[in-house]
């Protein structure tokens, strides 16, 4: 015969073990089969309670409260543990519980735009060296465009430039070296700056053509600016975007210049053997550059026989397709995700 005292005890184990038998189910008919065993008519808690005809009504009082407090609870966590199962078993996937302790579920990497990314690459690679980042309108007049870059109304290399012109008269600019001229007229030399920026031109749209792309002009004006300062800061520029190795000169016209320059690096795709891209000359041309021409000073009000310079304009669409090695400029505009998180 049993105690009141060992019967309380024998519910709380009843209990305890119920709640890790449901809890531990892993499907409905191992849940029913073991609330039978617990809860049921013929279940442990009912046994006990056909066993206590001969406790005083004061004993039977307290085991007939805690048994009812231990079915109860056996219950809820059946019914708890069926909507699981049944959750389970029409989602097909894994029992949630809830554990703090698992890490959450991870969030997708994203990442810069290939021409943002590289954009604000460049921009710290240029402001390392002591150069300051300036803008320039987008809708220019043909003064700024043209005429103070020593391409005046009647000069053939106008056709280069073919663009967009406004009723107004304004134009899309068709390069950032717009900014040069509004630079110099606001600041007095020395100066060393960088004008990212988007520029427009009256093209046929293919793989390496668009309408719009976006460009980096670079100053750099002084007492003592000679041609090797440029050499040496391109040769940087081209080593930490696209890790050139080799590179050479070639001389250029622009009218903006003098002498004018255009930097080629050793064809990054066939290592300077000859390819489709570099058109079998195992070179590629990323950077149009040349010693700022004494009469763009003159237009801005600087002095040529003081101060001397150097500028470039950087094709920046360029420098990330060659970067990523991707062979039609318009992916870069499409937004299609599947092409942009590759990077
Ligand atoms: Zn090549």
């Amino acid at each position: 015969m049993n105690s009141e005292a060992e019967i309380l005890k024998k519910i709380d184990v009843i209990l305890e073990e119920a709640l890790k038998g449901l809890k531990n189910s892993r499907n409905l008919t191992e849940l029913e089969n073991n609330f039978k065993v617990f809860s049921g008519k013929k279940g442990e808690l009912s046994l006990i309670l056909h066993s206590i005809h001969s406790f005083s009504p004061e004993e039977k009082k307290n085991i007939g409260s805690k048994s009812n407090f231990a079915k109860k609870t056996i219950e809820d966590a059946y019914l708890l543990r069926k909507g699981e199962l049944i959750a389970v078993e029409k989602s097909g996937k894994a029992a949630r519980f809830i554990d703090l302790t698992i890490p959450g579920p991870s969030i997708e990497k994203i990442h810069a735009h290939p021409i943002t990314a590289v954009l604000e690459d460049t921009v710290s690679f240029f402001s390392s060296m002591g150069f300051e980042i300036v803008e320039g309108p987008e809708i220019e007049t043909t003064y700024y465009n043209f005429d103070a870059l020593n391409i005046p109304a009647n000069h053939p290399a106008r056709d280069v430039w073919d663009t967009f012109y406004l009723l107004n008269g304004l134009v899309a600019r068709t390069h950032t070296s717009s900014v040069q001229v509004r630079t110099m007229e606001r600041k007095k030399p020395p100066l060393r700056v960088i004008a990212p920026g988007r520029c427009y031109r009256y093209e046929a749209v293919d793989a390496t053509h668009l309408f719009m792309f976006n460009q980096i002009e670079g100053l750099y004006i002084d007492e003592n600016v000679r041609l090797s300062d440029l050499k040496g800061i391109l040769e940087a520029t081209v080593r930490h975007l696209l890790g050139a190795k080799k590179t050479r000169f070639r001389p250029a016209f622009y009218p903006f210049v003098e002498p004018g320059l255009d930097l080629d690096i050793e064809c990054v795709f066939c290592g300077g053997k000859g390819c489709g891209i570099c058109k079998n000359t195992g070179w590629i041309e990323v950077i149009p550059c040349g010693m700022v021409h004494p009469n763009v000073f003159k237009y801005a009000k600087i002095d040529p026989d003081k101060y001397r310079g150097f500028a470039f304009g950087m094709g920046f669409d360029r420098i990330v397709m060659l970067k990523y090695n991707i062979n039609d400029l318009r992916y870069l505009y499409q937004c299609n995700l599947d092409m942009l998180t590759q990077f």
